[in-house]
């Protein structure tokens, strides 16, 4: 029941992003509590399991992972040094030049790294703010300048498009002759090949079971307790807007989660089921707040749970229903669930 969530897998899938990257250090993204699974525990297995380096979005998410992780391990902060923020403990990855000075005690030996911009025009500095700091950042006081210099793809997970080669273009002219470590690639771009690759590699989804790592092991279960089951005659309807109504006598059963716990509400009458042990229950009417109601008609008996994210409905699959992508599933998983980790 709740939300099971299978740390051995992220860790498998971890080593398998990082066995096809074998030149470069396999860092694990875990911004947004690890994409809803748990920052602390995800972060803590991948650190047993060799990784050192980790990416979160904010620094206050720094801050709240920080003392889960031993010293070595370096806690990355994408959006870089934004005023006010206390950034003890954490590596910035300065976007602009704005950043860069904001704090000038920032190069006096405390560590920092770079990201350009390399297309996607959301974070990181562009080639000609980046070529008037360069040689400054380079020698940031002797010795203690960049971990190293990033940046991000736009369009990984479409291996023929061609902004990828022009990104790959773009980063090596903007990095060329920098003797810094240089990371490119997430989850898709470990997965373009070797071109891409440089000294890091930054997965996130992949690690968690989401596409584009077609071939990861799945890391969720979500088993959502069956409140009630009801039988309902030919004519009558389910739910609120009455959207669906019985053709012939059908048994509905409702269970316990809705839109309130991150579970789309544009799932109503998407073709999305719920299964128990395997078998396809279509959910019915539309999703409320704290409910969802599935067509058990075709179950010799009711289970005491039936299940939204499963091997038949894995996230993605999911959320192709919803018309939105693992990504959103994953982060909108609510704090409602019991989570139990394996
Ligand atoms: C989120 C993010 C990642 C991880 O991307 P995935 O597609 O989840 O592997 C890596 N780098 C940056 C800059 C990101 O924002």
């Amino acid at each position: 029941m709740g939300l099971q969530i299978d740390i051995g897998a992220i860790v498998a899938n971890w080593k398998a992003l990082a066995a096809q990257a074998p030149g470069a250090r396999a860092a694990a993204v875990v911004k947004a509590d690890a994409y809803g699974l748990g920052a602390p525990r995800v972060a803590r297995a991948l650190y047993d399991a060799g990784a050192r380096d980790f990416f979160v979005a904010l620094a206050g998410e720094g801050r709240a992972l920080r003392p889960h992780l031993p010293e070595d391990a370096a806690i990355c902060v994408l959006s870089g040094h934004m005023e006010g923020e206390d950034l003890a403990g954490l590596v910035p990855v300065l976007n602009s030049a704005e950043q860069f000075f904001r704090d000038r005690t920032m190069r006096r030996g405390k560590p920092f790294a770079i990201q350009l911009d390399s297309g996607m025009n959301r974070l990181g500095m562009e080639a000609a703010e980046w070529a008037a700091i360069r040689a400054e950042a380079l020698a940031a006081d002797r010795g203690a300048g960049p971990r190293f210099i990033m940046s991000h793809l736009a369009c990984a997970d479409e291996p023929d498009d061609p902004a990828n080669a022009a990104q790959l273009a773009a980063f090596r002219a903007m990095t060329e002759g920098c003797a810094v470590p240089r990371s490119l690639a997430a989850t898709g771009g470990i997965l373009l090949g070797p071109d891409y690759h440089f000294d890091l590699v930054r997965p996130g989804v992949g690690l968690y079971g989401g596409l584009p790592f077609a071939g990861a092991r799945q890391v969720v279960r979500l088993s959502l307790p069956v409140i009630q089951t009801r039988e309902v005659r030919p004519g009558e309807f389910v739910g609120y807007g009455a959207s669906w109504s019985a053709e012939s006598p059908r048994r509905i059963a409702t269970v316990a989660a809705g839109y309130a716990d991150g579970i789309p509400r544009a799932l109503s009458s998407s073709g999305v089921c719920l299964y128990a042990d395997g078998l396809a229950c279509p959910v019915v009417g539309r999703v409320s707040m704290d409910l969802i109601t599935a067509d058990v008609t075709g179950l010799a008996s009711v289970p005491a749970a039936l299940d939204l994210i499963c091997p038949e409905q894995p996230i993605d699959r999911l959320a192709g229903f919803a018309g939105t992508i693992g990504y959103e599933v994953l982060t909108s998983l609510g704090q409602r669930y019991e989570r139990t980790y394996l």
